[in-house]
């Protein structure tokens, strides 16, 4: 799995920066900190610079270029040797020496944070970016304002809980996230309930706010014990909730036993585009909600429309194509699929026109999808 990672749930790593600061006990054997430390950099604690990493553009280019050559898409996690959500913390070079305001086109790890969103993540339709953070409640605070609105589809964001208590606290933080999120509960600690009620005056329980689920224990010299029955529980909650579920490690050493070597994806888009039309009949069954974000006729005769849609198949929170018409909006207000009485499956999406308030249906059944899984709709009602 791991081509240029040695991260069993992620094709690369990839670091804008080097550095950090300690946020709770997960950090107490913190293998970056081992790492940069026996490198000689003094690059942790609040009060130290971190370390730029300039050939990491390059990278997220030549990761893109492999996996759209192979028509798929690659993980990337960000990053293996910082926080990618940490405070703006000043910027030093592989010898320590700072990089100056005005002197440097960087000088900040927020500089380098920017650039990222606004330049690497629209350009990589190939790389699903998994941005791992201890600090979710900064999220929020520094993805690009467009973000909140329109999540990349290309971003998962996640965080690490390693005990009840960080569960509940910063799954709670990460939910206030609008778009793909995961969770790496590692080193686990002590036995979590991710079917604990969120508490958000709602009846949500943690699992909810996820889309996919990592697990392991914790390995290296001063490694904590794990307990497999930890891992028995989050398997078979995620099953019941049907979130994708990866058991990573117990703690390097041990074998991991047969019943808990699961290790599960999010499915991707690529993944999608690429099944045949057989298989996205058993797909379309399992499609359980879609929301349409906009949808344009085009026009009052036709029997077409295209659309701009998020549609969730198996976890995946997908793209539809957006019309450059811009005479009838539509706003959406209830999509289901369903199964016709010959076995086939339909996806109704009901919506009203925000010029008209008027109600239509659109009934969408296999036909209608093509081989690369473009959507026409007839207008039914
Ligand atoms: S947040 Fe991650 S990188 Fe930072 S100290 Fe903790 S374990 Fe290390």
């Amino acid at each position: 799995m791991a081509e240029n990672s040695k991260i069993e749930w992620t094709h690369h790593t990839a670091n804008l920066w080097w550095g950090c600061t300690k946020v709770h006990a997960g950090c107490d054997n913190c293998y970056a900190l081992t790492f940069a430390k026996r490198v000689g950099n003094d690059i942790w604690g609040n009060d130290k610079p971190r370390r730029m990493i300039k050939d990491v553009w390059s990278k997220f280019r030549k990761f893109q270029k492999e996996a759209e050559k192979q028509n798929e898409v690659h993980r990337v996690f960000v990053g293996s040797m910082m926080d990618i959500f940490e405070k703006p913390m000043p910027l030093v070079d592989h010898d320590g020496n700072p990089y100056s305001e005005g002197e440097s086109e960087f000088w900040n790890t927020g500089q380098l944070r920017d650039k990222f969103f606004n330049e690497v993540v629209p350009n990589s339709p190939n790389l699903m970016f998994l941005l791992l953070t201890k600090r979710p409640s900064n999220i929020n605070k520094y993805i690009p304002e467009s973000w909140k609105e329109n999540p990349p589809k290309n971003v998962m964001f996640g965080t690490s809980p390693v005990s009840q208590e960080t569960a509940n606290k910063l799954i709670l933080q990460l939910s206030e996230v609008n778009g793909l999120r995961f969770l790496s509960v590692e080193p686990q600690l002590e036995k979590i309930d991710l079917m604990t009620m969120v508490n958000d005056e709602t009846d949500r329980v943690l699992l909810d706010m996820v889309d996919w689920v990592i697990q392991g224990g914790e390995s290296g010299h001063h490694r904590r014990p794990f307990d497999t029955d930890w891992g028995r529980l989050l398997r078979d909650d995620c099953k019941k909730k049907g979130v994708p579920f990866f058991f990573k490690q117990i703690d390097k050493k041990l074998e991991i036993p047969q019943d808990l070597l699961i290790r599960e994806f999010p499915t991707t888009k690529t993944e999608i585009l690429n099944l045949k039309k057989t298989e996205m009949k058993t797909k379309m069954k399992k499609l359980k909600c879609v929301t349409v974000e906009e949808l344009r006729v085009i026009n009052d005769n036709s029997t077409k429309a295209k659309f701009s849609a998020t549609y969730d198949i198996d976890g995946l929170i997908n793209d539809g194509i957006l019309s450059d018409i811009p005479d009838f909006a539509y706003s959406v207000q209830l999509c289901m699929v369903h199964e016709n009485q010959d076995g086939s499956s339909a996806m109704r999406v009901y919506v009203s026109t925000n010029t008209r308030f008027k109600s239509i249906i659109l009934d969408m059944t296999e036909k209608d999808y093509d081989g690369l899984f473009k959507m026409k709709f007839r207008v039914v009602a």
